[in-house]
């Protein structure tokens, strides 16, 4: 839902560290160019870009959190989970990230060869580094390859024919039960927040989420009608959660350059959130690390492969 007027806080942005096209301290200026005021940095599955960006916005004079979104699974689905104010120093965040690393840079390369038996030849690992750089490989840089490549007219293309969930079971992600998800983010003393809930979700599995000890909801969001918005907006007042938004800024296509500003947090309705951060981090919060560190000790099985 276009909000009116530039929002505060645009707290959804990938960059050069997952898919994003930016790096992190483009992001940073473009966001700042546009009037926004507070920003957080959410790659998928890696913090390896926030520190970076940290020091963009404090040179701008820009409020930030650091911030990732975690691919989770619930009874077979893909859910994202955001942490917010986590730790990037945090052990098992990091073991969480590099394992990860190694499992995405498998899926590319069973993609690949996927792609292969469709049909698709003269296509390789090496022709997605290219675009990925160091970044963490997500199916958006599988899908620039092949656009490089000429093998599709657009990025839009390569996913409507090749890329989409349902087209291809080989990019489906490891499991990773959100109750494990929201688990880590809460051992690194972050806040768990369910990115754009559109297409999630029954309300059984809307409990479960809340059971899992989720903070809050991703209300405003690319993919968010009005409907959506005023929904999750009375269940994050019936549940008293957290209510967050953002563009999901990749760039790299027309549309996600005009989103920055537009979606996110007007500066009343971001005030709760930054002070919900702000109480998280403080020095009573101790014995709730240690408890989330009980909790995310059981989590190296879902590392095994
Ligand atoms: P991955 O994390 O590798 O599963 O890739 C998921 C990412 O791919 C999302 O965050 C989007 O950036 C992108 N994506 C997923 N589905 C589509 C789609 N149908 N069209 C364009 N981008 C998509
Ligand atoms: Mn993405
Ligand atoms: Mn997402
Ligand atoms: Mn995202």
């Amino acid at each position: 839902m276009p909000q009116r007027g530039t929002i505060y806080a645009d707290l959804h942005n990938h960059t050069t560290a997952s898919d994003g096209a930016f790096t992190p301290t483009e992001v940073v200026q473009r966001a700042f160019e546009r009037g926004v005021k507070a920003i957080a940095i959410t790659d998928h599955d890696t913090v390896a870009g926030v520190e970076e960006a940290r020091e963009a916005a404090k040179a701008r004079g820009m409020w930030f959190t650091s911030g990732i979104e975690i691919s989770a699974t619930l009874e077979g689905r893909e859910i994202h989970i955001l942490g917010y104010g986590v730790d990037t120093g945090n052990k098992a965040l990091l073991d969480y990230a590099r394992e990860t690393r190694a499992y995405r840079d498998n899926r590319a390369e069973s993609i690949i060869a996927a792609l292969q038996e469709r049909g698709i030849k003269k296509f390789s690992i090496r022709d997605v580094r290219e675009v990925s750089g160091e970044g963490v490989i997500g199916r958006q840089h599988i899908a620039k390859a092949m656009w490089n490549k000429g093998l599709v007219k657009s990025v839009r293309e390569a996913f409507d024919k090749y890329l989409a969930d349902e087209l291809l079971p080989e990019a489906a992600q490891r499991e990773f039960p959100i109750q494990a998800a929201i688990a880590l983010i809460h051992a690194a003393l972050g806040v768990a927040i369910l990115a754009h809930p559109a297409r999630v979700i029954s309300g059984e599995q809307f409990d479960a989420l809340l059971a899992a000890g989720l903070d809050g909801v991703e209300l405003h969001h690319p993919s968010h009608d009005t409907d959506v918005c005023q929904l999750y907006s009375i269940l994050a007042k019936e549940h008293d959660l957290l209510t967050t938004g953002g563009s999901d800024f990749h760039g790299g296509n027309k549309r996600d350059g005009s989103n920055t500003g537009r979606y996110g947090l007007m500066q009343e309705d971001f005030l709760p959130f930054a002070e919900a951060l702000a109480g998280r981090s403080s020095a009573p919060q101790k014995p709730m690390q240690k408890h989330a560190q009980r909790l995310v000790s059981g989590l190296t099985r879902f590392f095994a492969s």
